[in-house]
């Protein structure tokens, strides 16, 4: 580690080198574990800029930050998405990605092709037209289907995030692992979080990583592949070929391999997506940027704070 990521380092020698960058709360989607059906936006004069979006970024990738996303809302309803891509794809990074819904993905492959931004999360909740509106309220699955497969002839690292709810998607799960193995793409499926909309519903729709498993391993053997300290999602190779990833942010939180500091819509940085605790960066002067975080990395938790009141897609997901 070099002498200057250590201030990166909290006392539980966890090491803060991610950072997901929510670009707008904004979104084209309801999912219906995110969003109410009328959500009420932050005015846009409120986002950073995407000059300030860059400088900070430039500040916390020089004090060691190593991997960068950028997520939302949806991060590609920003009418400057690329300038701030491109901005940052001159920054020394390991890993640059963005987690999306894809609806506008496809005409911005070509583009992002010739940058460094090549990891693409995408969401994606039910391989069924039908259930993909009763999930998202919005009639887009053609559209996200056609994005994913764009992207993957193009060469893009893609990884699908899928949240599984009881009675929602859950029967669903078989086809996602035969999906998965079929276009050679791996499946993240998530636990759907108490968070936001899902607190009322969350009892009832809550499935854990445990049980989707179990409810495979009737079907399948599951062969678990080797994950950084510091990944959220416990990877495995399946008997039919494809990779599984389970997200297990409910049952088991991954709190004390955190290496995540988030960067909200307004440029306040957040130790953590459960605290409402941040500091303002966008007119901080480079020089104060190691005080600061080190305020930020050592308000870090180090177990899960059970109340977040604020929803996921206003700090972002
Ligand atoms: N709009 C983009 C998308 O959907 O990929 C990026 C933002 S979204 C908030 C980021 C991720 O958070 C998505 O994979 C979404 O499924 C997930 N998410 C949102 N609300 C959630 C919840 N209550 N529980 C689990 N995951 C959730
Ligand atoms: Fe939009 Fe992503 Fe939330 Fe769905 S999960 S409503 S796509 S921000």
């Amino acid at each position: 580690m070099s002498v200057l990521s250590q201030h990166m380092v909290d006392k539980h020698g966890r090491h803060m080198r991610k950072l997901r960058i929510s670009l707008l709360d904004a979104c084209n989607l309801r999912c219906l574990y995110c969003m109410p059906e009328r959500p009420v936006f932050m005015p846009q004069k409120d986002w950073a800029s995407a000059k300030d979006l860059v400088h900070i970024t430039r500040n916390l990738v020089a004090l060691g930050i190593e991997e960068v996303r950028l997520t939302g809302g949806e991060p590609l309803m920003r009418r400057d998405f690329m300038e701030i891509v491109d901005e940052l794809s001159t920054l020394p990074v390991q890993k640059f990605g963005l987690t999306t819904n894809a609806l506008l993905l496809a005409p911005y492959l070509p583009l992002l092709q010739h940058t460094k931004l090549q990891q693409l999360n995408i969401s994606l909740d039910s391989l069924d037209a039908e259930n993909f509106m009763r999930i998202t309220r919005r009639d887009a699955f053609e559209t996200v289907m056609d994005a994913i497969f764009t992207a993957k002839t193009r060469g893009f690292a893609i990884k699908i995030n899928a949240v599984i709810m009881k009675g929602v998607n859950d029967h669903e799960l078989p086809a996602f692992v035969e999906w998965s193995a079929t276009h050679d793409i791996p499946v993240r499926f998530l636990e759907v979080m108490n968070i936001g909309v899902m607190k009322s519903q969350f009892q009832e729709r809550f499935l854990s990583a445990f049980d989707i498993k179990t409810m495979l391993e009737a079907d399948y053997q599951f062969s678990r592949l080797n994950d950084k300290t510091d990944s959220t999602s416990r990877n495995f190779l399946v008997s039919n070929g494809a990779q599984i990833g389970f997200i297990t942010s409910e049952s088991n939180p991954f709190c004390t391999g955190c290496s995540r500091l988030r960067l909200t819509p307004k440029g306040q940085i957040r130790p953590c997506l459960f605290m409402q605790e941040g500091i303002d960066l966008k007119s901080l002067a480079s020089e104060d940027y190691p005080e600061v975080l080190a305020t930020i990395i050592a308000m870090k938790p180090i177990g899960r704070i059970p109340h977040q009141p604020q929803p996921m897609y206003q700090i972002g997901g």
